[in-house]
């Protein structure tokens, strides 16, 4: 909805009944075109940086992240002018909704997928998800042989990379690429040595025009002062920031926020998980920078939205089935 709602107050209602009568119609309808007017809630407050804009929506946004609600684990599709990179696949029961996402946004092959590290969780989607979206391009973070899964999960996703025919890399601190306009920065894993395949996380730093995104995978507090001590911390100030490791309590450290100073930040969770993911005290450490947290296991799909023209933001939720 383009016009701005008003409520009358309560000395401009109608007075006669035939007034009444219209008025009420006039309500129930422009309550149905709001209704209708997307599959998604608009929510909103203050933004610290970027201005926020209700009425931007997904076709007037060059830059969007879709943290697609899998459950317990992680999906994210980002979309620099027209082009695709998808973080992690979930759990391979979720391919089915990921598939189906990423074909309602009439995504039928993937610039780039990203591992972000060899959990099944993380990785377990991508066999049946490159079976119908095929990736042109694969990365993961590179990380000690000691580490590398016996699991089927991983066998799995190997041979899926390759029957996809996907370029492939593994990568690390001071890696880059381009999506579209946007500038993705590898921030971490610092090296390949990290103690566990969390540390390992695949840290994708996103710049597209004034907004920085932060994509930090399962990466514990560990791994946040690693990359404190060794990457340039002005690097780490983002507007949007998807918090680590489902919000646990292991990661989105004090040090680490106070950095990064989110304006949004989203986590990706599964409803009553066994893990009590988000933890209280990570919503706690980000309330201390930001109202606009969101979570999977409550708002479902979020959608963050960037418009270059206006330097606008928006977020908008699917709401839970
Ligand atoms: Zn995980």
């Amino acid at each position: 909805m383009a016009g701005k709602k008003q409520t009358p107050l309560p000395d401009q209602q109608p007075e006669n009944s035939k007034n009444k009568f219209i008025y009420s119609i006039l309500v129930t309808i422009m309550t149905i075109i709001a209704l209708l007017s997307g599959q998604y809630s608009t929510q909103h407050s203050q933004n610290q940086e970027n201005t926020q804009n209700q009425n931007l929506t997904v076709s007037d946004a060059e830059f969007q992240v879709h943290v697609i609600d899998v459950g317990q684990g992680d999906s994210i599709l980002i979309k620099a002018d027209g082009k695709t990179l998808l973080i992690d696949a979930a759990e391979s029961s979720a391919a089915p909704k990921i598939i189906s996402y990423l074909n309602g946004q009439g995504i039928t092959e993937l610039d780039c997928a990203a591992a972000t590290h060899m959990h099944a969780d993380h990785i377990g989607g991508f066999p049946k998800v490159f079976a119908s979206v095929r990736p042109k391009a694969m990365i993961e973070p590179v990380f000690q042989d000691s580490l590398i899964p016996t699991t089927k999960t991983y066998e799995k996703y190997l041979d899926a990379i390759q029957a996809s025919g996907a370029e492939y890399k593994a990568l690390k601190t001071g890696d880059a690429f381009s999506l579209g306009s946007a500038q993705i920065t590898v921030l971490g894993p610092v090296s390949e040595h990290a103690s566990s395949l969390n540390n390992s996380s695949l840290v994708l730093r996103v710049q597209y025009d004034d907004i920085v995104c932060l994509f930090t995978g399962d990466m514990e507090t560990p791994e946040e002062k690693t990359i404190l001590s060794t990457v340039d911390n002005s690097q780490l100030k983002a507007t949007f920031l998807k918090a680590g490791h489902h919000g646990s309590d292991t990661s989105s450290g004090t040090a680490f926020l106070e950095q990064v100073q989110p304006a949004y930040a989203a986590i990706s969770c599964g409803v009553d998980n066994k893990y009590g993911h988000p933890a209280e005290s990570t919503l706690e450490h980000l309330k201390a920078y930001t109202d606009q947290i969101y979570i999977t296991a409550q708002q479902g799909d979020i959608v963050f939205l960037y418009d270059k023209d206006t330097k606008a933001c928006n977020v908008l939720t699917s709401g839970k089935e």
